[in-house]
């Protein structure tokens, strides 16, 4: 089996080492004898989606979203029907936000893909800055990480990725954060978010490559005790706070 990574516009987009990501994605494969390669795209390059497996879109400040805003419209009927076509994606923080409608910022909107209905506005007052606990359906372990968006995200009506135990979230009150939309995954979480999370990750793999081979996967377990512990220790040091 084989796995192709899509690293979106690294150049621009790779705040607060979201390339982890993409180690943690690849190191995970390659324990369980999965292939796994990953695919670089500079904002003026093709994207053939038809090649690729899971889709990592990173954060950026709103200069580097202005600047990729542009180039989205080129890949947006293609992104789009990778996302319907269940394609696996991985978006954190400003990728979030492109996948949405829009990004309200001093300088005007940045305008999304719009894949997901969800729209983001400027916080007038202040950065949501922090350590960040959720309890996430997708997985067993609390999923934890540090957010710092200026942006508030309104996901309508979609699934969130996650139940805020601590932090600010979305938008610093609805009490929820990211968005799951097929197999889309939209989160503020840096972290980087996959090392941290490592069923995360998986739940990623998984879909993927079930989607690849068209039949149900089950990953060869690994041992994830240390990050066990570090979550549940967070998780208890965290539950019942009150986020900055
Ligand atoms: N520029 C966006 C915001 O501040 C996203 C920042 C980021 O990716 N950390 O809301």
């Amino acid at each position: 089996m084989k796995i192709t990574i899509g690293h979106l516009y690294p150049d621009l987009l790779n705040l607060y080492g979201d390339r982890g990501n993409i180690q943690c994605l690849m190191k995970r494969c390659q324990w369980r004898g999965i292939e796994a390669e990953t695919i670089c795209y500079e904002i003026n390059d093709e994207i053939d989606f038809s090649k690729l497996d899971i889709i990592l879109l990173g954060g950026g400040s709103d200069r580097e979203q202005m600047l990729v805003c542009d180039k989205l419209k080129n890949i947006k009927t293609s992104f789009q029907t990778y996302v319907e076509d269940n394609g696996v994606v991985i978006a954190i923080c400003g990728g979030f936000q492109l996948l949405g409608n829009y990004y309200a910022t001093a300088e005007g909107n940045i305008e999304g893909l719009g894949i997901i209905d969800l729209d983001t506005d400027r916080g007038t007052d202040y950065r949501l800055i922090d350590n960040i606990v959720l309890e996430s359906d997708l997985v067993s372990m609390p999923v934890v990480g540090f957010e710092n968006h200026g942006g508030r995200t309104n996901i309508k009506n979609n699934k969130p990725f996650g139940k805020v135990i601590y932090g600010s979230g979305n938008d610093g009150k609805s009490g929820y954060e990211g968005v799951v939309y097929k197999n889309v995954i939209g989160t503020y979480l840096h972290g980087p978010l996959l090392p941290k999370n490592p069923e995360v990750a998986d739940y990623l793999i998984q879909k993927a490559l079930e989607r690849k081979y068209g039949e149900p996967v089950v990953l060869k377990a690994l041992d994830d005790t240390e990050e066990k512990e570090a979550n549940a220790y967070i998780y208890n040091r965290f539950k019942g706070k009150v986020s900055k």
